[in-house]
């Protein structure tokens, strides 16, 4: 199982102001404005400024609920939103560790995730029937998962079904919606993460079927790379970008037309994350040459992840900070917040940390880039979530259940009927307990 990271010893520093640009006003719905024009009301970022203000907020929400409330976020989170969950005794994690905090932790019945929206999904997923998950801006998607929604997914999915019938198997990777959980569930696949893609992959190929990966082209290709599979076996269909929405399963809309297809071993899911495919072959070159460890995260592109020294899941490159020897010199191409928190992880063991991307020359033009749809959870939707849960005035936009499925723009949600819900749960846990079955042995 994956190892959880902690960033445990990092602190706010009272001389620094938090690193959050401040988000419109317009940005936020009418429950959280008023938290909104208080906190830009503020004369300043410092932490002597903002705690005594969140303070106000989360202390009594607190005292409200007692050891029932349970804070959580995502390594990514910026502007110290992470140092600030810690701070009020809340957890943070990757994806897959978020994901089983509620149902390990039983006696918390209000979950309250600063991530984005899959990520409390999955932990809705996992929940138990009294525990509330909530998710405090609704409107911070992933990128990735964005561009494989169930509407564009499942049609597609349905079109391979037919033409391949159980030979067909899906991999969801964590980054999706339940719903395609609950694809990975109905084909007799799993979910995997970026840690265990490997063995998934491999388990489901001994099985001798045909792997559908979604929904990020990359981890689907570097997995098949790792696993030596043959490339030119591994297609891809349409771009999700280009196409955004379902299409048919035809010569147009598969890399290599209707005979690749059905020669191919792997067929990836055409999405992608936008932080991570900005790094260059050019940029891992250009430290390498002074001396520097590259390490990368696999969403980045195959020739990013063969060029570095080493590549893993967002565990795998804060255990490479915390374990490296003092004197070391560790470039990382992963999430820009991730990486100034490494860094500061880094300064305290003697170990420099750089962004891949922040190279000073304009050649390069891209600067380190951070998950900007994750940190639209800031420090007013923190206090805000809060309080209106204390007060019982919480905004069911903020509410999360498993099968939810969200328009990002409006925050908007779609959901199923408690029928319809009970089946996409029983089918989303058994991808998510088969890849527990299937990497637990492995100690993965
Ligand atoms: S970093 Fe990329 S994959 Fe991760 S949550 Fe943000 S957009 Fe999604």
């Amino acid at each position: 199982m994956n190892t959880r990271p902690t960033t445990s010893g990092l602190a706010l520093r009272p001389e620094l102001p938090l690193c959050q640009t401040d988000l419109p006003l317009d940005w936020y719905s009418e429950e959280f404005k008023p938290y909104a024009e208080e906190f830009l009301a503020l004369p300043d970022r410092l932490p002597g400024t903002i705690l005594p203000w969140l303070d106000s907020y989360v202390r009594p929400a607190q005292d409200h609920f007692g050891d029932s409330l349970l804070l959580l976020a995502h390594f990514y989170m910026g502007g110290e939103i992470v140092k600030l969950v810690e701070r009020y005794d809340g957890a943070i994690a990757d994806s897959y560790a978020l994901a089983v905090q509620a149902s390990r932790q039983p006696e918390k019945k209000v979950i309250v995730e600063s991530a984005v929206h899959f990520m409390a999904e999955s932990i809705a997923l996992l929940a138990n029937e009294d525990q509330d998950v909530w998710i405090t801006n609704p409107k911070a998607g992933c990128t990735m998962e964005m561009l494989a929604k169930d509407y564009m997914v499942l049609p597609v999915a349905e079109q391979l079904i037919e033409r391949y019938g159980d030979d067909l198997v899906c991999v969801s990777y964590m980054n999706t919606s339940g719903r395609l959980k609950a694809l990975a569930g109905r084909t007799g696949g799993a979910v995997c993460t970026s840690s265990n893609a490997h063995l998934i992959v491999e388990w489901a190929r001994r099985n001798g079927q045909k792997v559908l990966f979604v929904p990020d082209e990359h981890l689907g290709r570097n997995t098949a790379a790792r696993l030596g599979m043959d490339l030119s076996k591994v297609v891809r269909l349409a771009s999700a970008e280009e196409t955004r929405g379902a299409f048919p399963v035809d010569d147009a809309h598969v890399e290599g037309g209707l005979a690749a297809l059905d020669s191919a071993e792997m067929i990836l899911w055409g999405s992608y994350c936008g932080v991570h495919t900005v790094f260059t072959e050019g940029h891992v070159r250009w430290w390498q040459e002074r001396d520097w460890t590259v390490l990368v995260h696999p969403e980045s592109k195959l020739e990013v992840v063969e060029a570095a020294d080493g590549s893993g899941s967002t565990a795998y490159l804060w255990k490479a900070v915390e374990e490296a020897a003092p004197g070391s010199k560790l470039v990382i191409g992963t999430e820009g917040h991730f990486v100034t928190n490494a860094r500061e992880l880094g300064k305290q063991r003697g170990v420099e940390v750089m962004h891949l991307a922040d190279i000073p020359d304009p050649g390069f033009g891209t600067s380190g880039c951070g998950c900007a749809t994750m940190s639209r959870n800031d420090p007013p939707h923190l206090a805000g979530m809060l309080d209106l849960l204390r007060k019982g005035e919480a905004p069911d936009a903020n509410r999360v259940m498993a099968g939810d499925s969200v328009n990002e723009l409006t925050g908007e949600r779609d959901r199923l009927e408690p029928d319809e819900r009970a089946e996409l749960i029983t089918h989303a846990r058994s991808a998510l307990e088969r890849m527990i079955e299937v990497t637990e042995p492995a100690g993965a």
